[in-house]
């Protein structure tokens, strides 16, 4: 038996693995110190009442002879298909097509295999810094990956590549970075996809997040875009759905290169469907009274955000983000790298970020912070930066 070798080749879970390591040492030798978590990007508030009332509903139902529920189907209910398109696209002004919608399990998973859709000498492109599922799932597969270096110059936005890549990985708004493209930058991709031939694979995990008006929560919104564009959507972070598991990608009929066929194809292959009682939260979520709902966590976490901005621009720190995102990344303080600050964060403020580097080359010189803390730890987290740590 031989061990696939790309997979061999992937360095370990190195980031979180480290930072965890760290903060467990730091708590064995300081027992009484609490820590502000601000690190991995997880939710903490509770789920609507909408969704769980749906969710409890429709599992008594699979308990009544009358309510059973099998497999479902492997694209997803109609249901919950009519909920994307009325309660997500709609009111973007997006008309998506039933049957180009694909319901998962979520973004990370749907981002993760849509590199099966290229041949296996594609050569890919992603962000540096970067979400590492996009680069891991592809190097897993033995394809090249090009980094596209994002500076702070350029507010973080990827340049176009300069070499011939297949396929290109965009993520806004972005995780690191918390930086989401604009209407212009993301027509210029859309713009070079067509020309070039090339497929867009656009995340938008965190679309719920976009303040701008003017800013796409959607690649859909750019003109041209179903011809070469691919959309992951995750009702994880609007929504409180880490734990639950739904999202959806789209792939539109109008796909230059026929990937709608090709990705129900292997969907049916791959997937039994998504838990009935988590569709109809699903479902529940995206009517108009779970969107009222879900949008009071959004604001709360939006508010953390920018109570931690805040308090790290009073102190003189560069900070990018968290306008348009629950992420900030924050340049390091003169001298100290990203594992630098971290250290110095976690000894003198307790505070728990996570550093850039572990996100990629250009990630160096930067931690992120996650808003997706409780007030009370954000306030105190605040209060502890705002001190200079
Ligand atoms: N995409 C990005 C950019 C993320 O940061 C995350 C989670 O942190 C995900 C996708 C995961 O989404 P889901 O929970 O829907 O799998």
């Amino acid at each position: 038996m031989t061990v696939n070798a790309n997979l061999c080749a992937l360095h370990g879970s190195y980031l979180f693995s480290e930072t965890a390591a760290r903060v467990a040492a730091f708590s064995q030798e300081n027992p009484g110190k609490t820590l502000l978590r601000l690190g991995i990007g997880d939710v903490t508030l509770p789920v609507a009442d909408a969704v769980v009332r749906a969710l409890c509903a429709a599992a008594e139902e699979m308990g009544r002879p009358d309510g059973v529920h099998g497999y479902a189907p492997t694209a997803g209910y109609p249901f919950a298909i009519e909920a994307v398109r009325n309660g997500y696209y709609a009111p973007m002004g997006v008309d998506v097509a039933a049957e180009d919608i694909f319901i998962s399990d979520g973004a990370k998973p749907d981002t993760a295999g849509a590199q099966e859709l290229l041949s296996p000498g594609a050569v890919v492109a992603v962000c540096d810094p970067v979400y590492p599922v996009y680069a891991d799932s592809n190097a897993m597969a033995g394809r090249r990956v090009v980094y596209l270096p994002c500076r702070a110059k350029d507010g973080f936005a990827p340049p176009l590549p300069r070499e011939r890549v297949d396929a290109v990985y965009l993520c806004s708004p972005n995780n690191p970075t918390g930086m989401a493209l604009s209407r212009d930058a993301l027509a210029a991709w859309v713009d070079y996809a067509r020309r070039e031939d090339v497929l867009l694979l656009f995340d938008a995990a965190y679309s719920a997040y976009v303040a701008a008006r003017d800013t796409p929560r959607s690649l859909f919104q750019i003109p041209g875009a179903q011809e070469v564009g691919v959309e992951f959507g995750s009702l994880s972070k609007s929504a409180g759905f880490t734990g639950l598991r739904c999202g959806w990608t789209v792939v539109p009929s109008a796909n230059r290169w026929g990937l709608r066929r090709l990705w129900a194809r292997r969907m049916a292959t791959k997937t039994n469907g998504v838990a009935y009682p988590v569709q109809r939260a699903a479902e529940a979520a995206l009517s108009p009274e779970g969107l009222a709902q879900s949008q009071q966590s959004v604001r709360y976490y939006q508010e953390n955000a920018r109570l931690l901005g805040e308090a790290l621009r009073r102190s003189g720190y560069v900070v990018f983000g968290g306008a348009d995102a629950p992420y900030l990344w924050v340049r390091c303080p003169e001298g100290l790298d990203g594992w630098g600050w971290f250290d110095r964060l976690l000894r003198q403020a307790q505070i728990v970020c996570t550093p850039g580097e572990g996100f990629g080359r250009c990630g160096a010189g930067y931690v992120r912070f996650c808003a997706f803390g409780r007030r009370d730890e954000i306030r105190e987290a605040a209060e502890r930066l705002g001190m200079n740590a």
